[in-house]
């Protein structure tokens, strides 16, 4: 688990060289980096605590609880967090491909329904998990959904609106993006957490399809009406079969929304693996126990992140294989201790 370390506000450079900007927020900049020692390149969200009020200190406090206990391979991971007088760093997973939204805006029209499938399947299949475990993002859109090009995925990030819900229990915090809100959040009533999340899910499809938000009009207010009004139109290019799943996503009623289950039993989304990205995420218990397909894994884990290539002898990737479960048996004694 990411410990938090306290610090100075030069230690940063001791431990990380900042690089170029990867993207802004509104109280964040997110910034390449390379860890000093072993060359690992990272993202690091860096915080500026002075200029956060009460409020945005608390959702600070609640992404990083949230992104420490989601674990999940269409999860940015949080590897740990520095803590210095007047900055936050938070060290991420680094994802080689920018995010969603600058994508979709490459996409006139949208993309092709099968591309849309397979990304749409990954961000469905993150938030099934949150949701198991009674998270709830808050703030899903495609600025959000970062490119792992490499690894072939997409992953969430951004909890910083995240929140524990429980189940059948409302809650009252209104968030989010005008454009990707639920109705009920906009109203200011009490809500039905996992619920807000499907209204975000339908603005992403939709968005992934059409190339342009479901909700998107002159000026905020004309936004709103038609938001509250659930009033939107789908381009004839896009197929019956993903209308009628952005139509089960987008209703104005949080009861009459799809839940997950029916989203990912939707015939839309048929035919597409959801957890790709599980392959890549063997857990390395013992060299011994692997079997033929998990040996041939990390050896593709191992070309993909250019620890190794395809012609390396099968001797050499043994002992790179029994040296990386060292370190990670280690890794992880450490981050019990
Ligand atoms: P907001 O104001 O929307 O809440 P924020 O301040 O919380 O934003 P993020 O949304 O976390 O900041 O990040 C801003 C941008 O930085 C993202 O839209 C994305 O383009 C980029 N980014 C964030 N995390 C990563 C990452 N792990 N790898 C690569 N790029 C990232």
């Amino acid at each position: 688990m990411a410990g938090i370390k306290r610090g100075y506000d030069g230690k940063i450079a001791g431990l990380y060289d900042l690089d170029k900007t990867l993207g802004r927020g509104h109280f964040a900049v997110v910034k390449l980096a390379r860890h000093v020692f072993t060359g690992e390149k990272v993202a690091v969200k860096v915080i500026d605590k002075t200029k956060l009020d009460t409020v945005a200190t608390g959702h600070l406090f609640q992404e990083v609880r949230c992104m420490k206990l989601v674990q999940h391979p269409n999860i940015v991971r949080l590897y740990e967090v520095i803590d210095t007088q007047t900055k936050l760093y938070l060290i991420l997973e680094l994802g080689d491909g920018g995010d969603m939204f600058d994508y979709i805006m490459k996409h006139e029209e949208g993309l092709s329904e099968e591309l849309a499938k397979k990304y749409f399947a990954q961000i469905v299949h993150a938030i099934s998990y949150c949701h198991r475990l009674h998270v709830v993002h808050r703030d899903l859109k495609p600025e959000n959904v970062v490119f792992f090009e490499k690894q072939g995925l997409v992953k969430l990030t951004d909890f910083g609106f995240s929140n524990k819900f429980q189940p059948g229990k409302k809650l009252t915090t209104s968030c989010g993006s005008l454009a990707y809100s639920a109705p009920e959040i906009l109203l200011g009533d009490e809500y039905d957490a996992p619920a807000v999340d499907i209204w975000s899910l339908g603005v992403i499809l939709f968005m992934l399809v059409c190339g342009q938000p479901p909700f998107q009009e002159a000026n905020d207010s004309e936004t709103l009406t038609m938001i509250m009004d659930c009033k939107y139109t789908v381009p004839a290019h896009v197929s019956n079969a993903c209308k009628d799943l952005i139509n089960r996503m987008l209703q104005r009623d949080p009861k009459r929304r799809a839940s997950l289950e029916e989203i990912e039993s939707h015939a839309w989304l048929q035919g597409v693996d959801p957890s790709p990205a599980t392959k890549y995420n063997t857990p390395l218990v013992s060299h011994k126990n692997l079997s033929e397909e998990e040996h041939n894994s990390i050896i593709q884990r191992m070309v993909l992140g250019d620890i190794a290539d395809r012609e390396l002898n099968n001797d050499i990737i043994n002992i790179i294989i029994i040296l990386l479960l060292l370190l990670s048996l280690s890794y992880q004694a450490y981050a019990v201790s």
